[in-house]
């Protein structure tokens, strides 16, 4: 078997914040707590969970866009998260982003032409001005944009042809990997549709890896290779996309699909509603994250963390229950 393209190795980053009157006690928020997975070439991992649980600071974390607390990044063999500036610079080119909200990552007063000239110039991938023009044509033709279209500004577009432009500038450094953060959360749904249309048709044609992080399982549902669920912090169960919709195992992953609407018109799950609310990522619950809200909680659960563990197949739990609800 062929090595991973992407390992992440019990990652940790924790913010330090003011709180208290005055801002006079410091604390640290858990904003990720010790986060492993890895994602092989060409393969769609995507990285689910409420807002606030963490999963968008490892995205950044992984783009080493802010230094990590501990753990390892690992791209194609070579470190990231300790790498000098000057080899960042050569791994920057092979891991790009989507960002969710295409309006404030394009710059508004340049024209779509030096949008994506940009990265071709910046990593030297042009032999000759000419063969910048037509990385650039290319790169329309690729997202399905109108050349025509290279001499406007981002204001002159739809939310959904501004990603396509976020996507094509993406494109334009040649990565191996595209960490799609919220990338269609923004948009309607139709168009929601057809960015995900594309992003799998350009995963088919260039092999990219892409690590997909979502609140909206019910997109993630018809495009991921493998799911991971975030809870506070923490992966809680890692499945392939078959097995996971088919019967989550643990009792968050449970919850959260059962929100997820059926495709049949007049079909539903039935809705599994967590009492209280998320808690402070600043003061965590010992033990298992999940106790305060999980219907199935005991003893164990509130003082000793669960370790992910094989749930059958390439199905892994954290959770202490022997038997693991299924389905
Ligand atoms: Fe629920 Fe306990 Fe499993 Fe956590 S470890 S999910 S609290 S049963």
């Amino acid at each position: 078997m062929s090595p991973p393209l992407l390992q992440v190795n019990d990652l940790k980053k924790h913010f330090p914040v003011k709180t208290g009157l005055f801002g006079r006690k410091s604390e640290w928020v858990y904003a990720v707590d010790g986060v492993s997975f890895e994602i092989a070439r060409g393969e769609t991992l995507s990285l689910v969970g409420e807002s606030g649980c963490g999963k968008s600071t490892v995205g950044r974390a992984i783009l080493r866009l802010f230094d990590v607390t501990s753990g390892q990044v690992i791209l194609d063999g070579q470190r990231i998260d300790d790498a000098h500036p000057s080899t960042m610079r050569q791994m920057r080119q092979r891991m790009q982003v989507v960002f969710q909200d295409p309006f404030s990552s394009l710059n508004p007063r340049m024209r779509v032409r030096d949008i994506l000239a940009e990265p071709i110039r910046n990593f030297g991938l042009a032999k000759s001005a000419a063969d910048l023009e037509t990385r650039v044509t290319a790169l329309m033709d690729t997202v399905r944009l109108p050349r025509e279209a290279l001499n406007r500004r981002p204001h002159e577009f739809s939310g959904g042809q501004r990603q396509r432009i976020g996507i094509a500038r993406a494109l334009a450094a040649e990565p191996e990997l595209i960490v799609c953060d919220e990338a269609v959360s923004a948009l309607d749904v139709s168009v929601k549709a057809q960015i995900v249309n594309l992003l799998q048709d350009l995963q088919r044609e260039f092999g990219l890896a892409l690590l997909f992080i979502s609140h909206d399982l019910a997109i993630v549902e018809h495009m991921t290779h493998r799911v991971a669920v975030m809870y506070l912090g923490k992966i809680v169960e890692v499945a392939p996309r078959r097995e996971i919709f088919a019967a989550p195992r643990h009792p968050y992953t449970k919850a959260l699909l059962s929100a997820v609407p059926l495709p049949e018109p007049g079909a539903q799950r039935n809705p599994i509603i967590l009492g209280g609310d998320v808690p402070s990522p600043i003061n965590p619950p010992s033990g298992c994250r999940f106790h305060t809200r999980c219907p199935y909680v005991f003893d164990r659960c509130r003082t000793e963390e669960p370790q992910l563990r094989s749930a059958g197949g390439e199905q892994w739990v954290a959770c202490h229950l022997d038997a693991l609800p299924a389905g």
